[in-house]
């Protein structure tokens, strides 16, 4: 790509996961616009990030003696802030709130501008508290800093962009402050949401219908969101609720899913939005220096051992989780690796619905998993997925393990050290899926359901395992999908799985080079980045 004469580029998220050590992030959003901000460095890109400067970040959840789950907070202070001296104001709830405004590049990513409430002029510190904590009004309250107060440090910095993308529906209130600019210079609501939908990008992530943010009009009133627009029009841009996705929808130029098959899912989602663009796929794709073991890069060009490389790593995934659960498991034997955010619709504990077939693998040890993963402060349901994985670990204490506090570091030791990684959604509800492209690039073979990012790369038997085969399922219910999915997860794993594993050693070290080979540069933050440009931020 030409970098000179690009446009330049404001992206906005809610989250970024660039380190563990900076808890600005949630989950995968995050981990996408944090290798987003390291891809635009290395490639040198005129882009920037806006976001918010989270005095705790997400939940730290641990997990107590008698396996309950529990949240903490801590605050944080980071010496590698650079303060620009740029404070912005917003009205939320008609009161004047100051943000001041950070600036981030200790991670090898392109600036990012984080906007920071916790400052003595203000009675409300705690906007920028918790990441996705709390309810409707204090979301609402983050939403106008990150928005609004995002495209006004923009101006204060005197940052010069040419297109705004927002990543997800958080940030669409950004919109109403590039229209109120228009309108302030004379021109009237019509074509100031033309020329401003003519400047703005934006990216879906949620598959599920509930997860889309929506909000009642009257408390976006109350809160201050309008930014002087008035309800009428306000109602034009996201309906009424006013919902997030639909607004960034109409308020975009161009609009994208994050895989193919979720491109599928958004139209069929959003196709009774009228005044929208079509919805395109752009498969997200990760940033290598971050997720890739060198030493398997360098055995992989250098034709080297493979197997030898990826034995060392996984003693080192194995000594990390003895030091972190007295656990040890064994070298020789499969270990799977499965983390994931725990929602009912990931099914973390699908492969333990028959125990007369599981039970016999890991008391035997021929099967060995590795869990980790957070449920959401506020979901009762997920903690309780949490819950049942922790009774199966003390129930196989020398086969199950799971690892508290899923975080970056976690992520990338077990995306490089398991043999094996699982993915098993009710699909199509998966929308991307990045840890699996991780591991993949690690020559740790993906073992999963077709849903995400997996239909396009998975050569069944190849490079990884598909396993359920995805279509004609739409007509069954839940309860027969999962029999279904249930059934066809242990065929694979016994059938194809093991029997490549303790059967046939070549052939396993084959579709670790393939799985290598076929994903590191479809599914990198280069290629990612390319279509960003080209079919989005480029006119
Ligand atoms: C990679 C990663 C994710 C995203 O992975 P999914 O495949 O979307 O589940 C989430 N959290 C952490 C800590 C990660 O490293």
């Amino acid at each position: 790509m030409d970098t000179n004469n690009l446009p330049r580029v404001a992206y906005f998220c809610m989250e970024y996961g660039l380190s563990s050590d900076f808890k600005t992030y949630a989950g995968g959003l995050g981990i996408l616009a944090g290798d987003h901000l390291k891809g635009a460095k290395d490639l040198n890109l005129p882009l920037v990030g806006i976001g918010l400067k989270w005095k705790q970040g997400y939940t730290e959840q641990i997990i107590d003696e008698n396996g309950e789950v529990y949240d903490t907070y801590h605050n944080y202070h980071y010496e590698f802030l650079k303060d620009t001296g740029v404070k912005v104001t917003v009205n939320i709830r008609n009161l004047k709130v100051v943000c001041k405004v950070w600036k981030l590049e200790e991670f090898g990513n392109n600036p990012i501008y984080l906007l920071d409430t916790d400052i003595p002029e203000n009675g409300d510190r705690w906007i920028t508290g918790q990441l996705y904590g709390w309810f409707g009004e204090e979301r609402i309250a983050q939403e106008i800093v990150l928005g609004i107060g995002g495209v006004k440090a923009l101006r204060a910095l005197n940052v010069p962009i040419d297109v705004y993308h927002f990543n997800e529906g958080h940030a669409v209130l950004a919109a109403t402050e590039l229209i109120r600019e228009k309108m302030q210079s004379g021109y009237s609501f019509e074509d100031s949401w033309v020329k401003t939908r003519d400047e703005v990008v934006f990216t879906t992530h949620t598959p599920i219908v509930e997860g889309n943010e929506s909000h009642p009009i009257d408390k976006l009133d109350y809160m201050g969101a309008f930014n002087e627009l008035t309800k009428q029009q306000m109602i034009r841009l996201g309906g009424e609720p006013f919902n997030m996705t639909v607004a960034g929808l109409r308020l975009s130029r161009k609009a994208n899913a994050v895989a193919k098959l979720h491109r599928e899912t958004a139209n069929k989602m959003w196709k009774t939005v009228a005044d929208r663009p079509e919805i395109i796929g752009i498969t997200n794709g990760i940033h290598k220096p971050t997720w890739v073991d060198e030493r398997m890069t360098k055995a992989c060009d250098n034709n080297g051992d493979l197997w030898e490389t990826h034995t060392t790593i996984k003693k080192e995934l194995i000594e990390f989780i003895k030091e972190r659960t007295g656990t040890t498991l064994c070298v020789d034997k499969l270990l799977i690796g499965f983390s994931r955010r725990a929602a009912p619709y990931k099914r973390s504990d699908l492969i333990f619905t028959s125990e007369e077939i599981i039970s016999p693998l890991l008391k035997s040890g021929k099967v060995q998993i590795v869990f980790s993963g957070k449920a959401h402060p506020l979901d009762d349901i997920g903690k309780e997925i949490v819950a049942k994985l922790i009774r199966m670990m003390k129930k196989y204490p020398s086969s199950v393990v799971f690892l508290e506090n899923y975080d970056m570091n976690i992520g990338r030791m077990l995306t490089r050290g398991s043999d094996i990684w699982l993915n098993n959604p009710r699909r199509p509800l998966e929308a991307s899926g990045t840890s699996g492209m991780k591991a993949a690039m690690n020559g740790v073979l993906n073992c999963s359901i077709l849903d995400g990012w997996w239909p396009e790369a998975c050569i069944d038997g190849v490079n990884g395992w598909q396993f359920g085969d995805g279509v004609g399922l739409d007509d069954l219910t839940e309860v027969e999908l999962d029999k279904h999915d249930t059934l066809a997860l242990y065929d694979t794993l016994i059938n194809r799985v093991m029997a490549t594993y303790y059967g046939n050693r070549e052939k396993w070290v084959e579709m670790m080079r393939e799985s290598i080979r076929t994903t590191s540069y479809e599914f990198s933050v280069e290629r990612m980045l390319d279509e960003y440009y080209n079919k989005m931020y480029i006119k």
